[in-house]
C-alpha cells in the first residue's frame, strides 16, 4: 500500500497541540480527491472518510480486508480502499513554529489502488490554549482563526495555516485496521 502524510503548518499564538478534532463521538470527516493507480482516472468528486467506519471488503482475489473506505474506479473498476491512522505524536522540538518549513504530520492515509491527490479541509480542528483549555471547532479553512478563551482569559490565534501532502515510497506492506 502507499502512504500519504497530511502535514500541517501554522503560526500559533497562546495555544499548542493543533490537530484534527477526531474521536468516536465526533469523528473527523477527512475529505480527499484521488487518482486511480491503474488507469490514472482523476475522480472529480470529493470522498469523505471517517476513521471509525469499518468496512468489510471482499476483494476479487477472495482476500478479505477491513478498511475505512472502499470503492471501484468509475472508469476501470479497479478496487480502491483506504485506511486512515493518526500520525505519530511529535516531539516538542518539532512543534517549533519559528521554523518556516516545519510541517507536522497529522494523519497517515494508507491507500490501495489509488493515489491521494488533494486534501480537502473541514472545520474540525482543536487546540489547547496556554491556559490549558481544549478549544474545539477550530476552523482553518480561511487559513487564519481566532477565539477568546473565556476561561483562561486569553486570546487564541492561529494564522498562516497550510497543508501539504507527502507521498512516502510505496511498498508491499499491507496496513490493517
Ligand atoms: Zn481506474
Amino acid at each position: 500500500m502507499r502512504t500519504t502524510l497530511v502535514k500541517l503548518q501554522a503560526d500559533l499564538e497562546n495555544c499548542t497541540d493543533l490537530k484534527p478534532l477526531d474521536h468516536e463521538e465526533y469523528p473527523h470527516d477527512y475529505g480527499f480527491k484521488f487518482i486511480c493507480n491503474k488507469c490514472r482516472y482523476e475522480h472529480p468528486k470529493e470522498i469523505i472518510i471517517n476513521r471509525f467506519d469499518r468496512i468489510a471488503v471482499q476483494l476479487k482475489s477472495q482476500i478479505k480486508r477491513t478498511a475505512n473506505f472502499f470503492t471501484y474506479c468509475k472508469d476501470c473498476h479497479n478496487e480502491i480502499f483506504i485506511i486512515i491512522t493518526l500520525a505519530e505524536p511529535v516531539t516538542a522540538e518539532s512543534k517549533d513554529t519559528e521554523d518556516e518549513d516545519n510541517f507536522i504530520p497529522i494523519i497517515e492515509v494508507h491507500s490501495h489502488g489509488c493515489r491521494i491527490k488533494e486534501f480537502i479541509l473541514e472545520d474540525q480542528f482543536q487546540c489547547t490554549s496556554s491556559a490549558g483549555n481544549i478549544i474545539e471547532g477550530v476552523d482553518l479553512r480561511a487559513n487564519d482563526w481566532s477565539e477568546f478563551d473565556e476561561e483562561g482569559n486569553i486570546p487564541v490565534t492561529i494564522t498562516n495555516a497550510k497543508f501539504q501532502l507527502e507521498e512516502l515510497p510505496g511498498n508491499g506492506q499491507v496496513t490493517t485496521l
